[in-house]
């Protein structure tokens, strides 16, 4: 078994479910007592957040090159970085280390693939749903169409990521605007499905609240860590 480097914190919350669902499948496939090997990394979210929102990405790319490489020292065979968003960042991550980075657009762009998924929504930060990193990878590497929420929308989703959902808190208003957001790009775009592009929307919208394919990314990233690990 591979051993799996982890960047986390980004934010905490999610970085918890990952643990959890990669040791899951790792049980879950090898049986008995099996668990992950995880070299993991967690950065204060406080100190990445204020980079983020002031546009300084360089600063964020620094503090997590030097955690990827930390990861790397402690003989981590390969990286996830646990956070759709900061994968703007992975070009400059990547360059700093020798072990590869599992990418958590491809795992789920190849998820959507395998189910025959042409045109889809995203959801995430507003980083993640309009800078070319993300889309644009889904689109170009995979062929597949991705629509994303009006202005209006994005500050919701936005919001509700980074004031309730990074700080643990799961709302029933927040989740119905969720919804209505889905079942709008699906109405008015004819979406296939939608992908949950930032790890902690999973804690809020589950399969079942939307009829739609939902695609979400944590799961999506674990499995494929799971996979190269046992590979
Ligand atoms: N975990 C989130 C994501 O997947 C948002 C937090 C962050 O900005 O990294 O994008």
């Amino acid at each position: 078994m591979k051993k799996i480097g982890m960047l986390g914190g980004m934010s905490w919350e999610s970085t918890s479910t990952y643990y959890k669902l990669l040791n899951e499948e790792i049980k879950s496939r090898l049986g008995g007592l099996h668990s992950a090997k995880i070299i993991l990394s967690s950065v204060d979210f406080e100190e990445i957040e204020k980079f983020q929102h002031s546009a300084l990405w360089d600063e964020t790319a620094k503090i997590l090159s030097d955690e990827a490489k930390a990861v790397e020292s402690a003989n981590a065979d390969f990286l996830i970085i646990c956070t759709n968003t900061m994968h703007k960042v992975a070009p400059q991550i990547e360059e700093n280390i020798n072990i590869p980075i599992l990418h958590i657009a491809d795992a789920t762009g190849e998820a959507l693939v395998k189910d025959g998924i042409k045109k889809v929504a995203l959801l995430g930060t507003k980083f993640t749903m309009t800078e070319a990193f993300y889309k644009d990878r889904i689109q170009e590497k995979f062929g597949i169409e991705v629509i994303i929420p009006n202005e209006e929308e994005q500050n919701i989703i936005h919001d509700v990521i980074y004031k309730e959902l990074c700080l643990g808190k799961c709302n029933k208003k927040s989740r119905d605007e969720y919804i209505k957001i889905i079942k709008r790009l699906e109405k008015d775009y004819e979406a296939e499905g939608v992908i949950l592009g930032c790890t902690e929307i999973s804690m809020l919208i589950k399969q079942g609240y939307v009829e739609i394919p939902i695609y979400d990314t944590t799961k999506l990233h674990v499995l494929s860590a799971v996979d190269f690990a046992l590979k």
